[in-house]
Parts: C-alpha cells; sequence; structure tokens
C-alpha cells in the first residue's frame, strides 16, 4: 500500500505507522482520511509565553506547568481515596491531587512521564493543584527550555481509553505528513499574496509542528481566514441567487404614501429619510429586496415600515408584517391602523386567538385581495393562509425568529420583497457572518430629544429607598415597572416568584398604587386588559415577567426595576429598559442584583456605563460569546475548528471581501482555478445553502 499516492481523500488506514486497527478507532470520532486527521487542530500551543514556572506560581491564578513526574501513587485517608503526584520543572516542585477519578488516573501516569498540567493554583502546605487537566507529552518536551512550541490535542474519554494520547497524535500526524505526496491549494498565491496568507501545505504542517511563533501565527492566521472565507462565500452566493430572483418592481408613489407622510405628527430625522430612500430604490426594483433594517430601541423603526407598506399597497400589493409576540402584534396593528386608516388602506390582524368566525373572514378577504395589510404573529404562516398578490414582507425583531419561519412567510408570495427589523444591534462581525448576504440600514439616533435612561445597579438592601422613590414618582404621577426573570427550567417557580412579590408590592410598599401583574401564563384577553388598564395609566405599578420585553410604548413610564438582573443578558436588560424614557420626563433603571460573579459585575456595570446599543451588544458578544448571543437557532455555523466570531473581526473582513469578489468575478465558481474551492463548497458547506435558503 505504501507505494500508493497519498491524497487528502485517502482513508487513515493505509497510512503506514497507523493501520486499520487505529483507523477503526479514529474514525468513531469521525477522523476518516488524511484530510480528517490535518484538519484536526491543537486545541492549545504550549510555548513559553503559555507555560509557567513553577517558581513563579502565583496563589489563585490559572496557569499551564509543564514538569516531569517525581513521584506518585494513591493515599487513604479518612474520607475516602486520594491520587497524588508531585511534578518537576527546572525551578521547583508542584503537588497534583485528585478525589475523584482515582482508578483513571493512576493508571495512566507513572514517574517519569512529562506532562502539561492545567488548573488553577492553590496553597497547602506547598503550591498544589487539585484535579488539573494533564495531557501526557514526549519525554523530550520543555518548551520552556528549548524554545519548541508542542501541540496539544483535543481527545475524548474515548480516545484516551484506548491509548490515543497527545504523543500518539503528534506521531500519526508526523506520519501522514512524511506519506502525503499532493496537497492541492484552493487558495491561488495571487489570493494568498494579496491577504498575506501562507500556502495551505506550510499551514498545515506549521500548526501542528511549528518551530516558532511566527510560524504558528502564520498557520493559524490562513485556517482561520479559510473558515471565514467559505462563510462568506456562502453569503455571496446567497446574495446571488436573491439578486436573480424576479420581484415586482414597486415604482409607483401614490396617494396611500403621500397621505401617510403628510400626516405624521413628526418630521422624519435624517437617518430615517436615508433608509426611507434606501428602502424605495430597492422596492423599486425587479430584483428581491433582501434588507436588515437595525435601530436601537426607539429609532423610529416602525413608521418606515408604515411607509414601506403604503409603496406596496400604491402599487396594489399586500403587505404581511410579522412580530414575534401577540402584544406586540397588538401594537403594531393599532399603529398601522392609525396611519393606514386615514390613507384608506384596509389593515387586519392575525394572532394564535382570533376567533374562527373572524379567521375565516378574514383569510378570504385576504385571498380576494381586500385586504391590504395583515398584522400578525407566526399564525400569519400556517398553510391556509393564502394571499392574492403579497409583494412585500416585514418581519420585527427578526432574530426572534428561525430561518424556516421567515421562509415560510416568504413562500406565501413569488419572490416578495422582504423588510427585516431589529432592535437587537447586531456586532458587525455577527451582522456580516449570518446576515452577510443581506444589505444592512442603519438608524443610529433617537429622534425627539430624550435625554438617557439614568442607571443604577444596586444591592438588596438598598431596595427601600429604591421604593421610597418610586412612590415618589408616583405621586407625581408617572408609572412604573418591575421585572422579574423567568428562567424556563424552573418557569413555575418564578412565576410563584413573581406573584409573590406582586403580592407584597401591592399592599406594604406600594400602599398609594394600583399594582398589576402580567405574566406569560396569562390568557391573551388578561394580558391585553392589564396592558390596557397600564396604558391609560389604570395601573401604576406593572409587575411582570420578560413578556413586556419587546415592544410596548408607555411615554409615561419612568422607573424600571429589574430584578436579579445579574440573570439577564445585556442585550435583554438592554430591551427592558427601553420600555421606559419614551416620554419627556426623566426616566431610571435600576438593577437589583442578587447574585455576584465576576462576570455579573461587569456586565451590570457596562449598564450604568452607556445606552450605546452597539457598544452593549459588542460586549455582550465577548462576555457571553456568539453561542449565547444568537441562542441555539444558528448553532449549525458555530461549530469552526479554529475560527472565533469574537476576535477575527479584521480576517472575516478580508475573508468577506475575498469571497465577494471571487463571486462577482465567477458568480457559479465555474473558472477552472476555482474548481477546487467549488468541490469543498459543495462538499462542506452546501447543506448549509439550503439551512438558510429563504426563498
Ligand atoms: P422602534 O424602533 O423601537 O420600533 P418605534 O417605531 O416604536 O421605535 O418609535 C418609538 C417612538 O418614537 C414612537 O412613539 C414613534 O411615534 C416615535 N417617533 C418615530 N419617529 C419619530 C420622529 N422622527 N420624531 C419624533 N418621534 C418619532
Ligand atoms: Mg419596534
Amino acid at each position: 500500500m505504501s507505494s500508493a499516492a497519498v491524497e487528502p481523500s485517502t482513508s487513515l488506514r493505509y497510512i503506514n505507522g497507523i493501520g486499520p486497527a487505529r483507523a477503526e478507532q479514529l474514525s468513531d470520532a469521525g477522523l476518516e482520511t488524511v484530510e480528517n486527521l490535518l484538519y484536526y487542530f491543537p486545541r492549545r500551543h504550549l510555548d513559553r509565553t503559555t507555560v509557567t514556572l513553577i517558581k513563579n506560581l502565583e496563589k489563585g491564578t490559572r496557569v499551564t506547568v509543564v514538569g516531569k513526574i517525581e513521584a506518585c501513587g494513591e493515599r487513604r485517608t479518612r474520607k475516602g481515596k486520594l491520587f497524588q503526584a508531585v511534578i518537576a520543572d527546572r525551578s521547583g516542585l508542584l503537588n497534583l491531587i485528585w478525589f475523584n477519578g482515582v482508578n483513571y488516573v493512576r493508571s495512566s501516569l507513572k514517574t517519569g512521564d512529562q506532562v502539561a498540567v492545567h488548573g488553577k493554583v492553590e496553597f497547602y502546605k506547598g503550591f498544589q493543584i487539585v484535579h488539573p487537566e494533564y495531557d501526557k507529552l514526549d519525554t523530550s518536551d520543555d518548551p520552556l527550555s528549548t524554545g519548541a512550541i508542542v501541540p496539544i490535542y483535543p481527545l475524548t474519554a474515548e480516545f484516551k481509553k484506548v491509548g490515543l494520547d497527545n504523543r500518539r497524535f503528534r506521531s500519526m500526524i508526523r506520519e501522514v505528513h512524511r506519506q502525503i505526496t499532493t496537497l492541492p491549494d484552493f487558495f491561488s498565491p495571487k489570493l494568498c499574496r494579496k491577504y498575506k496568507l501562507v500556502d495551505i501545505h506550510s499551514a498545515l504542517t506549521w500548526i501542528h509542528f511549528a518551530e516558532n511563533n511566527e510560524q504558528l501565527q502564520a498557520a493559524i492566521l490562513r485556517l482561520k481566514f479559510e473558515e471565514h472565507f467559505f462563510l462568506q462565500l456562502l453569503m455571496a452566493l446567497r446574495r446571488e441567487t436573491i439578486k436573480r430572483s424576479k420581484a415586482q418592481a414597486l415604482v409607483k408613489i401614490g396617494s396611500g404614501f403621500k397621505t401617510i407622510y403628510e400626516g405624521l405628527p413628526f418630521k422624519l430625522t435624517s437617518g430615517q429619510e436615508k433608509v426611507l430612500k434606501e428602502i424605495r430604490k430597492d422596492m423599486s426594483r425587479s430584483q428581491v429586496m433582501n434588507r436588515l433594517l437595525q435601530g436601537d430601541v426607539g429609532s423610529g423603526k416602525t413608521i418606515i415600515a408604515i411607509l414601506a407598506s403604503a409603496i406596496a399597497v400604491d402599487n396594489k400589493a399586500q403587505v404581511v408584517v410579522m412580530a414575534p409576540t401577540e402584544i406586540l402584534a397588538h401594537q403594531h396593528f393599532g399603529v398601522f391602523r392609525k396611519h393606514a386608516d386615514g390613507a384608506r388602506l384596509t389593515c387586519a390582524l392575525l394572532v394564535g386567538n382570533t376567533k374562527v368566525s373572524e379567521r375565516k373572514k378574514l383569510l378570504s378577504a385576504l385571498e380576494t385581495g381586500k385586504i391590504d395589510i395583515i398584522v400578525g404573529t407566526h399564525a400569519l404562516i400556517q398553510k391556509d393562509v393564502v394571499f392574492n398578490n403579497l409583494g412585500l414582507a416585514v418581519v420585527d425583531e427578526q432574530h426572534r425568529f428561525g430561518v424556516v419561519q421567515r421562509g415560510d412567510l416568504l413562500a406565501k408570495g413569488t419572490n416578495p420583497h422582504f423588510l427585516a427589523m431589529t432592535a437587537t444591534p447586531i456586532p458587525r462581525t455577527l451582522a456580516i457572518t449570518f446576515h452577510g448576504d443581506m444589505d444592512l440600514s442603519i438608524l443610529a439616533e433617537i429622534p425627539g430629544d430624550r435625554p438617557p435612561v439614568v442607571t443604577r445597579a444596586v444591592e438588596e438592601d438598598r431596595l427601600p429607598s429604591v421604593y421610597s422613590f418610586m412612590n415618589k414618582e408616583i405621586s407625581a404621577g408617572r408609572q412604573c415597572m418591575v421585572v422579574y426573570p423567568l428562567v424556563e427550567e424552573s418557569e413555575k417557580s418564578d412565576l410563584a416568584a413573581a406573584v409573590e412579590a406582586y403580592d407584597k408590592l401591592a399592599g406594604k410598599i406600594f400602599p398609594k398604587a394600583v399594582v398589576g401583574l402580567i405574566h406569560g401564563r396569562m390568557k391573551k384577553e388578561e394580558k391585553d386588559r392589564v396592558m390596557n388598564a397600564f396604558g391609560k395609566n389604570e395601573i401604576q405599578v406593572l409587575v411582570s415577567t420578560t413578556v413586556i420585553e419587546v415592544g410596548i410604548d408607555i411615554p409615561n413610564a419612568t422607573v424600571m426595576l429589574i430584578e436579579h438582573a445579574d440573570r439577564f443578558g445585556l442585550t435583554q436588560l438592554h430591551q427592558l429598559r427601553g420600555r421606559v424614557g419614551r416620554g419627556a420626563n426623566k426616566s431610571y433603571c435600576i438593577l437589583v442584583q442578587r447574585k455576584w460573579t465576576e462576570n455579573s459585575v461587569k456586565r451590570l456595570k457596562i449598564m450604568e456605563q452607556t445606552s450605546d446599543g452597539f457598544v452593549i451588544s459588542d460586549e455582550d458578544l465577548k462576555l457571553r460569546g456568539p453561542g449565547e448571543f444568537f441562542g441555539i437557532r444558528q448553532s449549525g455555523f458555530l461549530s469552526y475548528k479554529i475560527a472565533d466570531l469574537v476576535t477575527d473581526g479584521p480576517i472575516i473582513r478580508d475573508a468577506r471581501t475575498a469571497a465577494f469578489d471571487m463571486i462577482k468575478e465567477d458568480a457559479h465558481l465555474r473558472k477552472p482555478e476555482h474548481g477546487n474551492i467549488r468541490d469543498r463548497f459543495i462538499r462542506d458547506y452546501r447543506h448549509l445553502f439550503d439551512f438558510v435558503k429563504m426563498n
């Protein structure tokens, strides 16, 4: 077998030094081919900059130490058994202790082994680390005195069980490197030069066997670029596809638009005018609009959606407007109708609770084209909702919808124009990664001159003075909101907490106010009743779970008290805070912190310091990571091997330019020099194309 050419697609079983038995074990973890193994990147590299000498250890820090096991063994204690090892580097001795998994550690570590250990340093009759992570190295591995870079591979428990340790991995990868005969690069030398990338062979050598840090960094850059490049290629191709789908050109500006525009009770901000122009231009073309409108809470997105809808109706097309919650759908419907009625556009509302008889009437009016604009929740995507001529689909708070739901909505027309809106400012790197196929409009200013909401994080013991402040506001005729978090897995008990708090607040704490309660389990009519009462100031204090998160607009509310603020993400807190400060009066947001973690302190501090949604979302991304940020919905994207959305901003931008340039020049990747890219795209990314396909 050794005489045959070894290529990226060669099965590992044919590699001398690996063989069928090992190949079998590897294949259980999805490592089938030479390429798979070469792309099995170290999860960490040990070198002078990342390894700490024992003599320099400090209590309480997390460190990586490399040393030799001088002695080890099991001991009985009063509580059971423990395993102890002493390791030495050239500067000192360090104790390692395991209370759990003693049998396993005993069987895997022995005196004389060279190991890298990672954990938190404690002091107990000397420095020690309890339950360190550890990796066995080669006896000669000494990144500290040799200046070498030692790769540490991600090893599953299954691997370790069958003796596939770090050493073994390195020797297998070395074999593959030695035997591989061809490793074609899918990037041209020209592209590599332009973006300062090393060739694939160097990258895949140095990521495993770098001789110095420059080599390692060059390898990391190239491989990160590669991952981002293919996702950007996905976006570029989707964009091409969308551009090719023919839409109705909604050119005419008619009486609907003019009446609404001229009747506006305010002047549009220059930002709104600009966005409106962008949308008008898009809609007037026979190419589908695919636009994301980002604007902070209160930036005035709704009126933009209304004016865009009027344009569609002026051109005899219908509009669908979808919101994530019923409360928000109701509110939108209210605002839409206010403007639409005067202009004689027919507006309707469809939500889950719409009565059967009414629904039937409504659907038939929709199908015959008697309804111009239909506002609603995901009830709109049901099969029997049929349009006469859908020309524009608007989705509010679009990040709350799955891609599939959006797709279902769009499927109700032949290529309707699409306007997505979000008040969650998405960090730039995420926006171009996940919405890279959309055009972006941004509303950066908040209309009117509203002062920022004064924000303070407080501890529980400050609550009495907070309550008395709220009572003063109430006496002055203002309204307050108190929000309790609702954690899904313990929904009941949190609900109980909100109800209990409500009882307390309604009695002793706000004796002169009418206190209302709203939560997710209430019937819709009940919720509406409470919301309406709050809107009319018949209720002065509204206690709620996070159902008020999006949408509601009560200009008279000046205090937002958020309980257990440490449990919320920054973006959520920002949304909640946006519920106040909508009128002329000075408003306040009080964050009650009941749990103390480094992270929660940082988060609440940021809330105190800024009201800039983009700054907040960037911080949120850094603190919680992209998975949390988007929820599990988008997770199909996030299984990066080496790329990192949080830190790779500049690389992502370069990769985007490269991918979009390539598609501009060769829309279907048909040129022979793009053959390798095309093949790889089809093999590894094609399924994502369908996953994110919208129309
Ligand atoms: P969001 O972007 O959060 O959806 P809305 O569209 O609900 O914001 O607008 C927030 C408030 O600002 C609404 O009461 C709206 O009437 C008002 N508004 C919108 N545009 C302007 C403007 N140009 N000048 C003054 N007020 C405006
Ligand atoms: Mg809104």
